[in-house]
């Protein structure tokens, strides 16, 4: 989904051999603050900071959903950690920065919550799962963390053996001879007996040791921890850099639903990005729906969609025309054996099997021109509801000839 495509371009689009996920990575797979969107200021100020020396050893990251303070606070780490910083950010290509891209530089320790269990009790299990999904996603919640987990009915929770690995870890030397960051993902996730050992390494700071806490909710936390440590207040993102994050991501999210995604939003990147992908699939439904009614005549369901396309508005019924090309040319990708390249899942990726063993060379040339048409027709203003009755028509003969 979301492939740049120009309807009435000669040409096919260059396939893109990369999914969602793998597009996120290229975009974000660098913890650098220059690639985090918005948040001018506080960068500035934190960036500031590290220049001037004046680095507190502890700092909470304190943010909504969807704000990007973890992304915030590994940019912060990096930077301090990097060996040749510039004026606004890390250099980018010294060893440390090379081994940020993994989020595995050996400086850089990393706690989060778990599924706690009887065999598994400390963070270092999941590590490389957290790396992974954390430059997937580096606004990353803590629902998304669950997900991945696979453990929908179980509680994360950081128990007292995650805060004793902390101080563990923390009295190993350095690696680099330098500064020691210990960055805590949701420390408000942690157990009493694991929030009192935390509380008693901040009472006690080693120097050069760095604890990054990062979370959402500073009353669950002990104010005994609070109070030993620098909150980073990391505002919710302006409504501007949430739409221009969406553009970024969706290459095929027309401008008008970017900016209407991220109104909605109240700044939470994460809920724009989940209302951009339930538009894509609200638009695969009505799609799918629409095809399975034009190729059995049914005439009166037919009509019935004719209607409902015909109110949705002249954006979104160009969307659903570049939609369906997209899952054509899927579909067409499928029955030329060359599934490595389709980018479908779930309920979409059972469509394009199926529908792609009804396509041969006349069907698919035929389905495109009458899509792209129609595409046309709509930027000139044609009367949709007109449109799209005759579009049914016209696909049924091409489906059933
Ligand atoms: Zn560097």
């Amino acid at each position: 989904m979301g492939q740049k495509y120009h309807a009435y371009s000669e040409h096919w689009p260059e396939v893109d051999q990369t999914g969602r996920h793998e597009r996120m990575l290229r975009c974000f797979a660098i913890v650098l603050f220059s690639r985090i969107i918005g948040q001018t200021a506080l960068k500035a100020r934190l960036i500031g900071n590290i220049r001037e020396g004046r680095v507190p050893h502890a700092q909470f990251f304190l943010g909504p959903r969807g704000s990007g303070n973890l992304a915030l606070a590994l940019a912060y780490a990096r930077y301090l950690l990097c060996e040749a910083p510039g004026v606004a950010d890390s250099c980018g290509e010294c060893p440390a920065c090379k081994q940020m891209d993994k989020l595995a530089h050996p400086d850089l320790h990393l706690s989060f919550p778990i599924f706690l269990s009887e065999k598994v009790k400390t963070c270092d299990t999941f590590t490389a799962d957290w790396r992974a999904l954390v430059l997937k996603e580096p606004f990353l919640d803590a629902a998304i963390w669950r997900d991945q987990l696979e453990g929908e009915n179980k509680q994360l929770r950081m128990g007292v053996n995650i805060a004793a690995d902390i101080t563990r870890k923390l009295s190993l030397k350095a690696y680099s001879g330098g500064w020691k960051v210990m960055l805590v993902w949701l420390p408000e996730m942690m157990d009493a007996s694991a929030a009192n050992k935390l509380l008693k390494v901040l009472e006690e700071p080693e120097p050069r040791t760095l604890f990054l806490l990062v979370g959402t909710e500073a009353d669950q936390l002990l104010p005994t921890i609070l109070s030993r440590t620098q909150l980073v207040k990391v505002p919710a993102l302006a409504e501007a850099d949430v739409e221009q994050a969406l553009l970024a991501r969706y290459d095929d999210l027309k401008p008008e639903d970017a900016r209407a995604c991220a109104v909605r939003s109240g700044g939470d990147l994460l809920e724009a990005v989940a209302m951009a992908e339930k538009s894509e699939e609200e638009l695969f439904v009505l799609f799918r729906d629409w095809l399975r009614a034009c190729y059995g005549l049914r005439v009166h369901e037919a009509a019935e969609f004719s209607e409902h396309f015909a109110k949705m508005g002249r954006e979104r019924q160009k969307s659903l025309m570049r939609y369906g090309l997209h899952l054509i040319r899927m579909s067409l990708l499928q029955a030329e054996r060359v599934p490595q390249l389709v980018r479908a899942v779930g309920q979409e990726q059972d469509f394009v099997q199926k529908f792609g063993a009804l396509l041969n060379e006349r069907r698919v040339a035929g389905l495109r021109e009458e899509l792209e048409t129609a595409h046309v027709h709509l930027e000139r203003n044609a009367n949709p509801k007109v449109l799209f009755m005759d579009l049914s028509y016209r696909v049924y003969g091409l489906l059933r000839a």
